[in-house]
């Protein structure tokens, strides 16, 4: 009964957990979408598959081609995965500041790894153009330009907010998660929507990242910093536009490091930072909209791709966090 076709089917049908603290904290329901179960074991799998798809159904991707996509980790992994199913190769164009763990992950899978130094995204050296230039200069490549492709977010629309709809059996009040490319917040939000308008949007917002004080006061601007890896965006990519969001939360990283560590000790969950965040904004939306209400988020991937950061006492202290109590002796 359980056997799929393909591995390609492996990507989605991801479960949805009622998460026990964040629900008691919040005093409704919060729910969790365990994206980290993709074969990727990130919510960006999904992204990966439609953008290749998309890619195909227009032509564009021959057979044996070249998939090259600038990308903080996920998105490359995700990529790498459907590249090898369908036979095409993959250069990936990251950050050098991304975790160890997910450049070997990509070297790993057989991806071709470049990485550049952080850039602001006006300088031409930012991952995303040196991704866009070599694409453009590669023979059988193409661009999967995550960030303003909207295939992104028609994976999150025609999968992810399906699937909570029905997991929740149509009974969701509301969905927060924070953005990179916005491809989830914005697929998510106009799935569930189409559904029932009354859903109530919610985006977390990292420190350092410019979309609250956009959806706030209608002002892309920036304070602070965060080390959450794959989030915090600073201009409306192609896929936040027209996103339906309601209501806009700011949430700082050790707010987001506290959920992380709360939902390892207490639910055995391993998560990476943006999850922590997610959760913080899914519990303020949940007091927003009282007692009897649902709330669903995103648990994008999992803590074990960030072994020699979140979960590393060293750099906890490097970076000015809290270290988790069962870490300390090991430093
Ligand atoms: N969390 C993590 C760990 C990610 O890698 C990403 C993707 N960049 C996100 C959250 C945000 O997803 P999206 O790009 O759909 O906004």
């Amino acid at each position: 009964m359980n056997i799929v076709p393909n591995t390609l089917d492996l990507i989605g049908n991801t479960p949805l957990v009622h998460l026990a603290g964040p629900s008691a904290e919040a005093g409704c329901d919060i729910y969790g979408k365990c994206e980290f179960s993709n074969p990727g074991a990130s919510v960006k799998d999904r992204a990966a598959l439609f953008i290749v798809q998309d890619a195909e159904e227009r032509g564009l991707l021959k057979p044996g081609g070249m998939i090259v996509e600038g990308t903080a980790g996920n998105t490359g992994i995700g990529i790498a995965l459907v590249a090898n199913a369908k036979g095409y190769k993959t250069t990936i164009v990251m950050p050098e500041t991304q975790s160890r763990e997910k450049m070997d992950t990509l070297r790993a899978l057989g991806a071709k790894l470049v990485l550049v130094p952080a850039a602001p995204y006006a300088n031409p050296g930012h991952f995303v153009h040196t991704s866009r230039r070599m694409a453009e200069e590669t023979e059988g490549a193409i661009w999967a330009n995550q960030f303003d492709n909207v295939a992104n977010r028609r994976a999150h629309i025609e999968t992810t907010a399906e699937e909570i709809w029905e997991q929740l059996d149509g009974q969701v009040d509301g969905f927060v998660c924070a953005a990179g490319t916005g491809g989830t917040i914005a697929g998510v939000g106009m799935g569930l929507k189409a559904k029932n308008e009354k859903v109530k949007i919610g985006l977390a917002d990292p420190h350092g990242a410019a979309l609250y004080n956009y959806y706030a006061h209608g002002e892309l601007k920036s304070e602070g910093s965060s080390v959450a890896e794959g989030i915090g965006q600073g201009r409306i990519t192609g896929n936040l536009e027209d996103a339906p969001i309601d209501t806009q939360y700011r949430i700082g990283d050790e707010e987001g490091m506290k959920w992380v560590e709360r939902l390892l000790q207490e639910e055995g969950l391993c998560l990476g930072l943006s999850s922590g965040i997610n959760v913080a904004g899914a519990i303020a939306l949940g007091k927003e909209l009282g007692p009897n209400s649902k709330i669903a988020t995103i648990l994008c991937d999992t803590g074990f791709r960030y072994l020699s950061s979140l979960y590393n006492a060293g750099w906890l202290k490097e970076k000015g966090l809290p270290v988790f109590p069962w870490l300390i002796d090991d430093d």
